[in-house]
């Protein structure tokens, strides 16, 4: 029986088992050990910590509601449902309480400039919202196809006064966004802060996202305590690059009793191209500064990756999660397009609220796994966004005929 516990990690060189470290180029190395003592400085510093503490309240809104969704539990008939409500954020998702963690990180590190990538635009906007609040220039890296994919978004970070880079390369999608944002970053490494988006890339990033985002699972944790006097059975949250549910789960890993499920994009269905699901036939590799799973075809090459939700598809997964998969603490599956888009429609229509295509995929897993669980078994699940973004695309396929 090993001694290290699950939420010991990672170790002092960013490995989490072994997954994770530092894959970059020898420009970025000083960077990124700058960032990880500046951190581990801030994490131990009061006046830091009240200072997120108070914006995270009175500029994002937390906390955040742990809503019992009683109807919708009476329609599935089995496990009492509960929602954390990251959707009712400033900018309406999880991503700000990362945004603004790392803003004031790189006020301390005196940098002068903010660069990010982003897919959906979510991140962007969350972003483009933290530099704006506190007067930093920022660029922020987005795929052409996705800048007409998520048009709105494209527009909001501009009313921020951010500049939005479209890239062109490959996919035109997210993980060009981030080459390009790695090699802004090599080139402009002395005044400029990478804000990097969810719980991947090199050392420190998985585990300073983390610990930004542990404030989602640390509230569930209370407030469930004070709802029903005891722990959840189950926590369910969707998984990207895996920040929000990283952020759900890590203050829960060493309450045995507490099982979670990681749900990845299943696209079209399990086939080549068709997914983004990298526990179902992902190999071990090193993607954008981390080792984990990854979706790449026999020479290395990453495939292409397929969902209905931009913020889902992505070729890696944090290596966290491989860590926790690896470990046999949390379980991952996978919900399809279609799917996650009947759970996207029915938690509307039954409880009055819109979430966003990401958060339907957790959503798609508890339609399956509340109704054969027990009525006094409790189902804690993420709500990470709102679905205000995704309307316009959820349209063409549940409402077709008003095109
Ligand atoms: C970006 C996004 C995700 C996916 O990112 P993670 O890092 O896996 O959390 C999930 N839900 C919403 C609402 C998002 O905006």
């Amino acid at each position: 029986m090993s001694t290290v516990t699950t939420a010991a990690q990672p170790d002092a060189s960013g490995h989490f088992g072994t997954f994770g470290g530092s894959f970059v180029p020898e420009t970025l190395v000083a960077a990124l050990d700058e960032l990880t003592a500046e951190y581990h400085k801030a994490k131990a510093d009061p006046e830091f910590q009240a200072e997120l503490k108070q914006l995270l309240a009175e500029f994002c809104g937390r906390e955040t509601p742990l809503y019992f969704a009683e109807r919708w539990t009476e329609k599935l008939g089995g496990a009492k449902i509960y929602l954390k409500r990251e959707d009712l954020l400033h900018t309406g998702a999880h991503k700000i309480n990362n945004a603004l963690g790392q803003i004031l990180l790189a006020k301390r590190l005196g940098k002068k400039r903010i660069i990010a990538e982003t897919g959906a635009g979510q991140h962007g906007v969350a972003t483009a919202t933290v530099a704006a609040r506190f007067g930093l220039e920022c660029v922020v890296y987005m795929g052409a196809i996705d800048m007409e994919r998520q048009h709105l978004n494209v527009v909001r970070m501009k009313l921020l006064g951010s500049e939005v880079c479209g890239v062109e390369a490959g996919q035109k999608t997210l993980k060009e966004a981030v080459n390009e944002a790695l090699r802004d970053w090599v080139t402009n490494v002395r005044d400029t802060h990478y804000i990097l988006g969810s719980a991947l890339g090199p050392h420190p990033y998985p585990m300073m996202v983390r610990d930004f985002h542990r404030v989602i699972g640390v509230e569930a944790r209370a407030q469930i305590m004070e709802r029903e006097e005891r722990l959840p059975d189950l926590l369910i949250a969707c998984v990207g690059g895996g920040s929000n549910a990283i952020g759900m789960f890590h203050p829960f890993l060493d309450d045995k009793n507490v099982k979670m499920v990681g749900v990845e994009a299943g696209g079209h269905g399990i086939k080549q191209g068709e997914h983004a699901a990298r526990f179902q036939g992902g190999k071990l590799g090193v993607l954008q500064g981390t080792k984990t799973w990854l979706l790449s075809d026999d020479d290395g090459q990453i495939e292409l990756t397929h969902s209905v939700s931009a913020g889902l598809d992505y070729a890696a997964v944090g290596p966290e999660h491989a860590f926790l998969q690896d470990a046999g603490r949390v379980d991952y599956t996978y919900a399809t397009d279609d799917e996650a888009l009947d759970a996207f429609q029915e938690l509307a229509a039954v409880e009055g609220i819109i979430p966003a295509l990401e958060t339907s995929h957790a959503l798609a897993h508890v339609k399956k796994i509340a109704p054969v669980m027990d009525k006094d078994q409790i189902i804690v699940v993420n709500l990470s966004g709102r679905g205000d973004k995704d309307v316009e695309q959820a349209s063409k396929y549940l409402l077709p005929e008003e095109e």
